[in-house]
């Protein structure tokens, strides 16, 4: 049997970022995944799970446990990255929409680097 817990707490991604509200799914003991939300908007700002430990709805988890506890929301589609986005599609649920003045409405990004 293995021991599995979900801890909640206040954690900042990197140095440069601000503190942001924080999952973290421990099993015996090792981190084997983390989400991060922005304390303000409520936009997932990060998700993280080892390769060796992906593939095994860890992420999911997390986002059911966070999105039990408050309104969070994926990232807008042209914000994300790769992994943000497959995420984002795997888990489903709500979108921001941007919020920064850099993206127009149009969903069409495909000439931009
Ligand atoms: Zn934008």
């Amino acid at each position: 049997m293995s021991e599995r817990q979900i801890i909640r707490d206040i954690a900042r991604y990197s140095d440069h970022d601000a503190p942001a509200h924080h999952w973290s799914l421990v099993i015996d003991g090792e981190t084997v995944s983390e989400l991060w939300v922005d304390m303000e908007t409520g936009e997932i700002l990060q998700v993280e799970t080892p390769r060796e430990h992906q593939r095994r709805g860890y992420a999911s988890a997390l986002y059911r446990r966070a999105a039990s506890e408050m309104a969070i929301y994926h990232a807008p589609e042209a914000h994300r990255t790769p992994e943000g986005d497959r995420f984002a599609r795997s888990v489903g649920g709500e979108s921001l929409p941007c919020l920064h003045g850099c993206c127009d409405d149009s969903p069409d990004f495909d000439d931009e680097e």
